[in-house]
């Protein structure tokens, strides 16, 4: 079975090895920002940054954080049909519409077993993060006890297979292995004690709101974190070669956009 283009992501990919190819770029170039390729390509930024995630795991590109993307091979190799991951954003914004409504479900049949059961999972979490143990075993727990808590076998079944998916996937491991800062984990932690807390109040509302919230910090974060552009370089849609004349150029020339580290598809 043929798996390219049965994930927008690789499309995507299959996109950026053609500009690479028709822009002439050499081995050991920086390729276009993020930012470029989403304007040129016409999608959005967590798109591209799954694309790159992908070309990455193949090897064609590497990302150095704070400088940019390199090419490290021949463009006219083939890609790897190995590599069938979800996309890492791709997998995120599914977990936020999946877990958000179940977050709302679990709170109308949540019992108090399943609360000490959870409050006893973020305890595991708080202790891995003051052990600096890089151990995501009581995250994926508080997130599997809000999905038994609904009582239904279908959905528990699904928020496993996303965290199975992400536990087993090349490019999620690729992307946290560009991740230094763990400060973060904090900032996740006080997210689910917020879903706990509207759990017990029974607010079905609130919980799915705090699902939503905390989904959607996790992945803005990862995106900043994983910002590979140099802010310098940000703006400049011909780097190779033009680079030094560019860097020349009146700030006044250069495009206003705004940088996005939200990760939006807008
Ligand atoms: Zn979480």
């Amino acid at each position: 079975m043929n798996t390219v283009s049965q994930r927008r992501y690789q499309d995507v990919a299959a996109e950026l090895r053609e500009l690479i190819r028709t822009e002439g770029f050499q081995t050991g170039d920086r390729l276009l920002t993020e930012r470029q390729i989403a304007l040129r390509l016409d999608v959005g930024r967590s798109l591209v940054r799954d694309a790159i995630i992908m070309l990455e795991v193949e090897g064609l590109v590497q990302v150095r954080q704070g400088s940019g993307v390199y090419l490290l091979g021949a463009t006219q190799r083939q890609p790897d049909l190995t590599v069938d991951d979800i996309g890492p954003f791709e997998l995120l914004e599914a977990r936020m519409v999946l877990e958000s409504a179940v977050a709302g479900l679990a709170a109308a049949t949540v019992t108090k077993a399943d609360i000490i059961a959870m409050r006893e999972a973020l305890d595991e979490e708080r202790r891995c993060i003051s052990a600096g143990d890089n151990d995501y075993q009581g995250d994926r727990r508080f997130h599997l006890l809000i999905a038994e808590a609904t009582q239904n076998g279908v959905l528990v079944k699904l928020v496993a297979d996303l965290w199975d998916r992400r536990d087993k996937s090349r490019m999620w491991a690729q992307l946290h292995s560009r991740i230094f800062d763990d400060t973060y984990r904090n900032c996740w932690l006080d997210d689910h004690r917020a879903i706990l807390d509207a759990l017990r109040a029974r607010d079905s509302q609130r919980s799915q709101q705090a699902m939503r919230h905390h989904l959607s910090n996790v992945s803005a974060t990862l995106m900043q974190l994983s910002d590979a552009d140099d802010p310098a370089f940000d703006g400049f849609l011909f780097p190779t070669a033009r680079t030094s004349q560019a860097f020349q150029s009146p700030a006044a020339d250069r495009p206003s956009l705004g940088r996005n580290t939200k990760g939006d598809r807008s």
